[in-house]
């Protein structure tokens, strides 16, 4: 792209990743001076997760903690035992709400007596997810899949997926600190900016570095997979991706083509804009394939999830994001203008306009 006017940057944009390999379970990788890198096992399809350490003066800045299980309980004692035995993690930064980021924090606080930094938005609803299960909550939520379309069998299904993953975190801390969007952070010798996004979380905090080019994006921009962005029960008519592409699209304008991302699953990489780029292609390609599929008759999300997901055979904590993320589209559609919708019989009907 802008291959005339800017030559110098055309090379500069493509993706890159130093570290083709990732630290291993007992391993810590020194990605820039003073930030560590190590990764924690995941029981899912996306099998680890990202943490990152950043030096903060006598100690340690960690951002975001790791599911709360006992394996990933198991991994931080080795790894704070062997590579990380100089490391006294004084605060915790944690990205989002979600189990695999927020779900040691109460392990990490204890242990270290150290203040946890979160949005507020991303705290609350971690409180929120650690109280749900709720008969109410499993109506509404039951009514949710069944105005997509979505049979009982697989409603329970998700049902049981939802409960059992959202709920896997330690004791989430009972005080925090607020961090919001434009604040400034000093981490050490470095100056960080808060950035928030929706889309995939509700107020997803990422940091960034200017004078270092550092951008840890959390799951906003993931290296090699698109993060999961849906619609849920709780707010049915959200429109997550269009708040996830906003938010795609203010990175690209605000920072640098050439900083060193550093993302909350896979490898750090170069070619942020290049990557963006990819991850709204690949949410426009979906809105096509809906487009088409609605153009000739109606459709419910649930006749659309095999029209977009039709090269995996999913199980059930697959389906679950797949549904959520199916009508998360159909929602952005929705308020673009390109679908309407008619309720037959209470299920939602989707027609290409
Ligand atoms: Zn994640």
């Amino acid at each position: 792209m802008h291959s005339k006017t800017h030559p110098v940057h055309s090379s500069a944009e493509a993706l890159r990743y130093p570290w083709e390999s990732h630290p291993g379970e007992d391993q810590v990788v020194e990605v820039a001076p003073g930030v560590l890198w190590l990764r924690l096992k995941l029981p899912f399809r996306l099998n680890h997760v990202n943490i990152y350490l950043l030096a903060d003066g006598d100690g340690w800045t960690a951002v975001d903690s790791g599911f709360g299980n006992e394996e990933s309980i198991a991994a931080w004692t080795r790894l704070l035992e062997g590579p990380l035995q100089h490391v006294k993690i004084a605060r915790l930064i944690v990205t989002h709400s979600h189990p695999d980021h927020v779900g040691l924090a109460g392990w990490i606080v204890e242990r270290f007596n150290c203040p946890l930094l979160m949005s507020q938005v991303e705290y609350l609803q971690s409180v929120y997810h650690q109280n749900r299960g709720s008969e109410e909550r499993l109506n509404a939520q039951r009514q949710f899949f069944r105005r997509h379309g979505m049979d009982e069998t697989l409603t329970d299904k998700l049902l049981g997926r939802g409960q059992d993953y959202l709920k896997r975190v330690s004791i989430l801390p009972p005080s925090y600190r607020r961090i919001s969007h434009g604040d400034e952070i000093q981490i050490g010798s470095r100056r960080f900016k808060v950035i928030t996004g929706g889309g995939h979380a509700l107020d997803q905090v990422m940091l960034y570095c200017a004078s270092d080019k550092l951008f840890l994006s959390a799951d906003q921009v993931l290296s090699k997979i698109s993060p999961n962005v849906s619609v849920w029960a709780v707010e049915p008519d959200q429109n997550s991706l269009g708040e996830y592409l906003a938010s795609l699209a203010s990175l690209t304008t605000t920072l640098p083509y050439d900083a060193l991302v550093l993302p909350g699953h896979g490898v750090p990489f170069y070619g942020l804009k290049t990557r963006i780029k990819q991850l709204a292609d690949h949410h426009e390609e979906r809105c096509r394939m809906i487009a088409e599929a609605c153009l000739q008759e109606p459709k419910t999300s649930a006749q659309l999830v095999p029209v977009v997901f039709h090269k995996h055979a999913l199980d059930p904590h697959q389906m679950g994001f797949a549904a959520g993320e199916l009508i998360a589209h159909v929602n952005y559609m929705l308020v673009e203008g390109r679908l309407t919708a008619e309720a037959i019989d209470g299920v939602f009907h989707y027609r290409t306009t």
